[in-house]
């Protein structure tokens, strides 16, 4: 199969405390056997599988760094992976950062640029709604610190390489106009609106009820200043579900039926599944094969059984979304959000009703505008 993304954890430690992380504080304790960087060693065959994979796939895939964060590593050993991996990637090969921008130096800007690195800044908005969770390790603001590392990003004259976005978490209690004129007033050029992590079993932040629907309804107002906004940032999530209400494909897993295929590498070289499903269980994104770059070759994994496996559990399998008239949309939500104990990830998404809020409120709009809906939704 195609592999997408391949996100590779520079660091397993994180410079912060967010309350809601699904690395540290919802029960996986994964990263405590892990390095705490990725050794020289480790980037050495990290670059070697990468090379290998690139010649077995026509695709080219994105590499995104990631961690804990990923600045942990430090300016010197920043360049060297960068280095190491632009060698074997070349620019047809997209190569991004996401970290949470309290450690961004002009120093670590200037490397990021001389290898075409995109850097996607975690803030989830004005200084009151981001220091509610997004909180250092004696609990005080990071808010300030996060901005003026925006500032350095949107301020280099390689701007439209380097400062890629922000990825920002919902709280439902917050006023998404105000969330969203402030990402305006960073010059954004796109944002990526995540759901809080959660599932049936422990729901998620600020969501009463399967039935309730926070999320939906704060989504809902998103879209309206967004459509309403003759000079938008790009909201991929939105541009998601607009784009599969009007018969196209999305680009990422949690919506649509696209294949997103998707792979990580920890900082010991070993590989595992998508690290959201952290939150679901204990050991949820390890498998059961010891796969490593350092014995393994990363083309062979991609084709196994277990692999596949996995891969399928991006599918929704629960009757409710089999029958759902807005699954081709919807796409059952990302797996983390199906979890409940007793039925696993057979169940809608937790997000179900915000979903249905969501993309009815996306379609009635369309209709509005005579725009000619996916057969399946008419
Ligand atoms: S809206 Fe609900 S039932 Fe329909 S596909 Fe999404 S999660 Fe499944």
């Amino acid at each position: 199969m195609n592999i997408d993304t391949i996100l590779v954890k520079v660091a397993s430690r994180c410079n912060i405390n967010c309350t809601y992380c699904y690395v540290y504080n919802m029960g996986d304790d994964g990263w405590q056997d892990m390095p705490a960087l990725m050794s020289s060693s480790t980037i050495q065959a990290l670059s070697s599988s990468l090379t290998e994979l690139a010649s077995a796939q026509s695709r080219p895939f994105a590499t995104v760094l990631h961690g804990g964060e990923p600045l942990m590593l430090g300016a010197r050993r920043l360049e060297y992976l960068l280095g190491a991996l632009r060698a074997v990637l070349p620019e047809t090969h997209v190569i991004c950062m996401q970290t949470n921008g309290m450690l961004l130096t002009p120093e670590v800007v200037e490397i990021c640029a001389k290898f075409r690195v995109g850097v996607s800044i975690s803030l989830d908005g004005p200084k009151a709604v981001n220091d509610r969770f997004r909180l250092g390790k004696h609990g005080e603001s990071t808010h300030d610190r996060v901005v003026a590392g925006i500032k350095l990003l949107r301020d280099h004259p390689m701007s439209g390489v380097l400062y890629a976005g922000l990825l920002s978490v919902i709280d439902p209690f917050s006023d998404p106009a105000e969330v969203y004129e402030y990402f305006k007033g960073l010059s954004a050029p796109s944002v990526d609106f995540l759901y809080r992590d959660g599932n049936h079993s422990n729901l998620p932040f600020g969501k009463n009820a399967f039935e309730s629907v926070e999320y939906g309804r704060w989504l809902s107002r998103l879209l309206d200043v967004y459509l309403a906004d003759p000079l938008p940032p790009r909201i991929r999530f939105l541009d998601d579900i607009i784009k599969l209400c009007l018969g196209g494909r999305g680009i990422k897993e949690g919506l649509g039926d696209a294949d997103y295929g998707i792979a990580i590498i920890e900082t010991d070289g070993s590989v595992s599944k998508n690290d959201t499903l952290k939150s679901s269980f204990n050991g949820a994104d390890r498998f059961v094969e010891n796969w490593s770059v350092h014995h393994d070759r990363l083309s062979e994994i991609f084709a196994s059984t277990e692999f596949a496996q996995y891969h399928a559990l991006q599918r929704p399998t629960s009757k409710d979304c089999k029958n759902c008239k807005l699954e081709g949309v919807c796409g059952g939500g990302m797996p983390l959000h199906r979890w409940k104990v007793g039925s696993e990830f057979d169940n809608p998404s937790v997000y179900c009703n915000d979903q249905k809020e969501l993309i009815s409120n996306v379609i009635d709009r369309l209709k509005r505008e005579g725009l000619q809906l996916d057969p399946r939704l008419r």
